[in-house]
């Protein structure tokens, strides 16, 4: 078993740090953040993540994982140091790497002895080639490091069983040294590893994330071709998912992709392959559907009304997916700004979302409308004069269509995610507008 340290305790970090306790490895995982630190300490996440609590309380009581900001420690001594920190997007679509620089340095500067270090953070290829360079130009002790590249795949929401349970595990190592060390380390998982070098394993991310991004932006250019020429999106995609080659999957259409993945790894490798003078044509076509896509349901809304001013506007569902409280890039920052602009009085609910989205909008006037949050549906929905459906969690798909016709004080319901059967609604005298059918 290793001696492991992970920098960065967010959803990669943590997570895989958790799970390599899990399969028996040491574990510190470093984060610059004292509170978080602290919380983790006490036996909670500072992340929603289903199970990962669990499994933090267990693998801390029995000392195999722990927590830090004292980075010199954890790294002085450590077999592989996996780097989680992010990578988030500048404002020319690039990646921000300053954060691994700064992870690379504090490596540089305090390991004592030989060390693996494993890219887990999604970076643009050839940057892993960089990291090895720079820290090796920056070392203080004679001691031998060299950097791998481990992207990860997990899905917010899921994270402790994708990583569990992975599809398959990419490496991409320069050596055989490397090459073994990484396989080694994740023996206990017992799942598929693919080898490649550290380029290939860098392009399979964003190659892969930047595909299930065409596939969704395919799927809402094709619903918004179905609106106008009478098909029906989910019956679409119904007969397509038969066809193994397209696959069931990532078919449904909705208000566009959100999250801290697909919305910045398709600009970074639109990005990249303008730097090396290639036009990513598709992705490129992927990122402007579902920069529309995110307010389509607006634009209707808004054909439809004369004024959202004073308007009593139910939300339902903040976070970008249900599983999660992650708000980056989600729709409802998209809408809500819009509708809050236009003089709305919005009744938000989110069952885990709402801690996060007040941070960013507190409770009380905003713009020329006002937010308020709410603790349960009902509240959301009484007297409302339209509501919009922004995610899918599990509450509020079970939300039956008659409460919208007994609550709300005109039953207009605009739904990003395709909830409800059309005709039922319709013969329930709501006036429901969805995307693609
Ligand atoms: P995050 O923002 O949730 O977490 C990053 C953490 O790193 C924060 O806790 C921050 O305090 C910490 N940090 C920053 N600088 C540090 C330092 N010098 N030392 C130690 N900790 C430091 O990020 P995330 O969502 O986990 O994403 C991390 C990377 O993984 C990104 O490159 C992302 O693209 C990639 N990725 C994310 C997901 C996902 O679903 N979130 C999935 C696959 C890949």
């Amino acid at each position: 078993m290793y001696k492991i340290a992970v920098a960065g305790t967010g959803y990669v970090g943590l997570v895989a740090g958790v799970c390599f306790a899990e399969v028996g490895h040491n574990v510190t995982c470093v984060d610059i953040d004292e509170n978080k630190v602290k919380l983790m300490e006490k036996g909670v996440s500072p992340i929603y993540e289903s199970g990962l609590e669990e499994l933090m309380q267990k693998n801390y009581k029995t000392g195999k994982l722990n927590y830090t900001t004292d980075y010199k420690a954890a790294y002085r001594d450590a077999d592989a140091i996996f780097i989680g920190v992010g990578t988030p997007e500048r404002p020319d679509g690039s990646a921000n790497l300053s954060y691994i620089a700064t992870v690379a340095r504090q490596i540089a500067e305090n390991i004592e002895k030989d060390c693996l270090v494993v890219v887990k953070s999604t970076v643009p290829v050839g940057t892993n080639d960089k990291v090895e360079q720079f820290i090796k130009d920056f070392l203080v002790n004679d001691v031998n490091v060299e950097v791998a590249s481990n992207p990860e795949f997990l899905a917010q929401g899921t994270a402790v069983h994708d990583t569990l349970h992975a599809a398959r595990i990419i490496i991409g190592t320069e050596s055989k040294w490397a090459e073994n060390m990484l396989m080694d380390i994740y023996k206990p998982f017992n799942l598929p590893i693919v080898s490649v070098n550290r380029r290939s394993a860098e392009m399979i991310k964003y190659a892969s994330n930047d595909f299930l991004a065409l596939k969704i932006s395919y799927m809402n250019d094709i619903a918004n071709l179905c609106e106008l020429v009478g098909a029906n999106i989910q019956d679409v995609a119904k007969g397509m998912s038969y066809d193994e080659r397209i696959g069931s999957k990532f078919l449904n259409a909705g208000i566009g992709y959100g999250g801290s993945c697909f919305p910045k790894d398709t600009k970074a490798l639109e990005y990249l392959a303008r730097q090396n003078g290639y036009e990513l044509r598709t992705i490129k076509a992927a990122i402007d559907v579902n920069k529309d896509q995110k307010t389509k349901l607006f634009k209707k809304a808004s054909r439809r009304l004369i004024t959202f001013n004073g308007l009593k506007v139910a939300v339902l569902g903040l976070t970008f997916k249900p599983g999660t409280d992650d708000l980056r890039e989600a729709p409802s920052l998209e809408n809500i700004p819009l509708l809050l602009e236009n003089g709305a009085e919005i009744y938000a609910y989110d069952p885990v979302g709402r801690k996060n989205f007040e941070k960013r909008y507190p409770e009380g006037k905003c713009g020329n409308g006002s937010i308020s949050y709410v603790d349960n549906i009902e509240d959301a929905l009484k007297e409302a004069n339209v509501c919009f459906i922004f995610t899918e969690w599990k509450d509020i798909k079970e939300i039956k269509p008659e409460s919208y016709k007994s609550l709300m004080r005109t039953p207009l319901v605009y739904d990003g995610r395709n909830i409800y059967d059309i005709k039922s609604m319709r013969i329930l005298g709501i006036e429901y507008y969805s995307i693609g059918r």
